[in-house]
């Protein structure tokens, strides 16, 4: 029976986007999006590109190339305008962060340099800090659900399909093809392909053999508000305790909370009051000024590993998944979804880290 498309991919967040527009370089590619793009964690995001993580200002996976990745998958889709060359600033709130700056910037010379107090104050007169700041001129900040339309957007003009409401509810396969059950209303359709990449995201809970790969997830919010008042100087995207992103000239997204336990996706009133005391350790007012909206979403990530899966599922070699990008989608789904073509030429080059397996 003839294919569909060559790549049938499911779920239009940041990996399906990265990966639909990479592969309809070569491939004819059908994306199936069960809501609209970036629905799931890829709406919430703040956008922070930050290549050092953590309270320990620790180094991402590849770091270098991570950002190279973003920006050449910007530019070939025509929108660098997309991650404005801004800088990330890490301002101590904390005096034991300090030394773990120190540290990460007298290690990564070419990407970070650590700012005195003195330093801060005259670049960025409204954040507060009385030990420093450590700088990432290649960090910033994006507009994540702006760079998935446009990954869309430009992947539908190398001829791919973008469908939107159409959620996959079934998989499997043949030797000669990938097969989906696609929802459409009441009944359902089967789409045939070479093969089928499951971008899922925060959509796997639904689907066992997913969960069998060791995903976990973890919630987590974020707070859009009106730019305070008494703000007057320059700012730029800052993580220190929380993180502050600017957005336009009159709002900031404020972030981030990490619930293991939840229920259900709704945003919750005392996250967004600890969203909003934590950042204004760095930035005053923005625990009074007015709400615009909260935003919340799920964090995949692997139980056991902090980096992506990317892969043929265990015992499939037709059905793929590209998931598990954790809190740092921007700095990964562009890395991987790069080597994508060569991977599904030979599956045997993704590196074992990477490989989707059975828990
Ligand atoms: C609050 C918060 C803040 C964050 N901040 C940052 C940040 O500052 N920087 C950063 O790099 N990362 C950040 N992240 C992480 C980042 O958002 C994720 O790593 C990334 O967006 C995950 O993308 P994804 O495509 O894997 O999943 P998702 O964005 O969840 O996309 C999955 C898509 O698949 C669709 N789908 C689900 N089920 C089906 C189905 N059965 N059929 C078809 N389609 C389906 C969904 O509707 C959705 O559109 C943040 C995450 C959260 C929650």
């Amino acid at each position: 029976m003839s294919h569909d498309a060559d790549v049938i991919v499911a779920g239009a967040g940041l990996a399906g986007a990265c990966a639909a527009f990479v592969l309809s370089a070569h491939h004819n590619v059908h994306v199936l999006e069960a809501a609209q793009p970036a629905s799931g964690a890829s709406g919430a995001a703040a956008g922070l590109v930050n290549p050092f993580m953590g309270r320990r200002a620790r180094p991402v996976w590849q770091l270098h190339e991570a950002l190279d990745a973003l920006s050449e998958l910007l530019d070939e889709a025509g929108a660098p305008e997309l991650f404005p060359p801004q800088g990330v600033l890490r301002p101590v709130i904390e005096d034991d962060q300090e030394s773990p700056f120190r540290e990460a910037a007298a290690e990564h010379p070419d990407l970070a340099s650590w700012l005195s107090p003195h330093e801060v104050r005259a670049r960025y007169p409204d954040v507060h800090t009385s030990v420093g700041g450590f700088f990432v001129p290649r960090g910033g900040a994006i507009d994540v659900p702006a760079m998935v339309r446009t990954l869309l957007a430009a992947a539908a003009d190398r001829g791919a399909t973008i469908e939107t409401e159409a959620p996959v509810v079934y998989w499997h396969e043949t030797p000669s093809d990938a097969i989906v059950e696609v929802g459409r209303g009441r009944r359902t359709e089967e789409l045939r392909a070479d093969r089928v990449l499951l971008a899922l995201g925060q959509g796997y809970g639904r689907f066992p053999e997913l969960r069998r790969l060791g995903l976990t997830g973890v919630k987590g919010q974020t707070v859009r508000v009106r730019r305070p008042d008494s703000l007057t100087g320059p700012l730029v995207p800052l993580s220190g305790r929380g993180y502050v992103v600017p957005d336009g000239d009159d709002a900031l997204v404020l972030g981030s909370n990490y619930d293991n336990n939840f229920d259900d996706l709704t945003p919750d009133p005392q996250a967004t009051s600890y969203i909003r005391e934590k950042t204004a350790r760095m930035i005053p007012d923005v625990d009074e000024t007015k709400i615009i909206d909260e935003q919340a979403g799920v964090r995949v990530k692997h139980k056991h590993s902090n980096l992506p899966l990317l892969g043929p599922m265990p015992r499939r070699e037709r059905i793929w998944t590209f998931t598990a990008l954790g809190s740092k989608g921007l700095l990964t789904a562009p890395l991987f979804a790069r080597e994508l073509q060569e991977y599904l030429n030979a599956p045997s080059k993704i590196p074992g880290a990477v490989q989707p397996s059975k828990e």
